[in-house]
């Protein structure tokens, strides 16, 4: 017979090799290592996806400023 640990993150058993004791507010959990990679590749993800962000945001910031400084340009050539 298999001794099964239950991990409050699956709401299900898990081997107890494959998990880790977790302490939250005084209470002792167990969770399997699976769900706290994922959680931590997921916020890994995020940060990557936000960094991915803002540097577009900012090529997008610099086209703009671009475009307005050649529009003054072309006028000043018109004017
Ligand atoms: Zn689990």
């Amino acid at each position: 017979m298999t001794t099964k640990v239950y991990c409050y993150h699956c709401m299900t058993y898990h081997h107890p090799e494959t998990m880790r004791k977790i302490v939250s507010r005084g209470q002792t959990r167990w969770r399997c290592i699976r769900s706290i990679e994922a959680t931590r590749k997921d916020i890994a993800q995020r940060d990557a996806f936000g960094r991915q962000q803002s540097a577009l945001n900012l090529a997008s910031a610099r086209r703009e400023q671009e475009r307005m400084r050649s529009g003054r340009r072309d006028f000043a050539l018109r004017a």
